[in-house]
């Protein structure tokens, strides 16, 4: 489900303690940056040249600094998962690369590009590593929200009962009476 949150109560560190992704107990409070995704359009400019791509859409960025995002255990295990597949894989294809190369001929040849693509297939599944994928938030293209493409059940409840103002506490601390005479008062009025 999608869950929308107030960019500034995200910049505030004001979520319930649970995390938006897994609906689990948070090990830490994470210092996040969340950014927007870049337009549907933006890859259009690639046209143009990589620079003014890199150029737009950082112009049209928008940024959310998280100071304590709720982050369980699924959310460490799976960023460390993805890091260690991802960078073994990167490895496995760099290792293709230079056997390739010095292999030479035809066979070397197929190496390399074999090496190329594992070694592309590793980087991706590293970037998957990154903090702002496991969460699956991204900030709204106006800046205004934090929208969670994937949040738990128990993160919105928890989210919607945050937002319900607080019952007033009972008095019963402060009365003024030891607790042996309040019955006799009740009953004599
Ligand atoms: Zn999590």
């Amino acid at each position: 489900m999608v869950v929308t949150v107030p960019a500034g109560q995200v910049a505030a560190g004001q979520l319930p303690q649970i995390c938006p992704r897994h609906g689990e107990q948070p090990i830490e409070m994470k210092k996040l940056r969340l950014i927007s995704k870049p337009p549907s359009w933006a890859p259009l400019l690639i046209i143009l040249g990589g620079i003014v791509y890199v150029i737009v859409v950082t112009a049209m960025r928008k940024t959310v600094q998280a100071p304590a995002w709720p982050w369980c255990e699924q959310c460490k295990a799976k960023r460390s998962r993805n890091l260690g597949i991802g960078l073994g894989v990167l490895a496995l294809g760099l290792l293709l690369l230079v056997i390739g190369a010095a292999i030479g001929s035809d066979s070397g040849a197929m190496l390399l590009l074999a090496g190329f693509f594992v070694a592309l297939a590793g980087l991706i599944v590293a970037l998957r590593a990154n903090p702002q994928v496991i969460t699956s938030a991204f900030v709204s293209r106006d800046g205004q929200f934090v929208e969670i493409a994937q949040a738990d059940q128990r993160f919105a409840q928890a989210l919607q009962h945050a937002a319900r103002p607080a019952v007033p506490q009972q008095p019963y601390p402060q009365q003024p009476y030891p607790q042996s005479q309040y019955p006799q008062q009740q009953a004599r009025y």
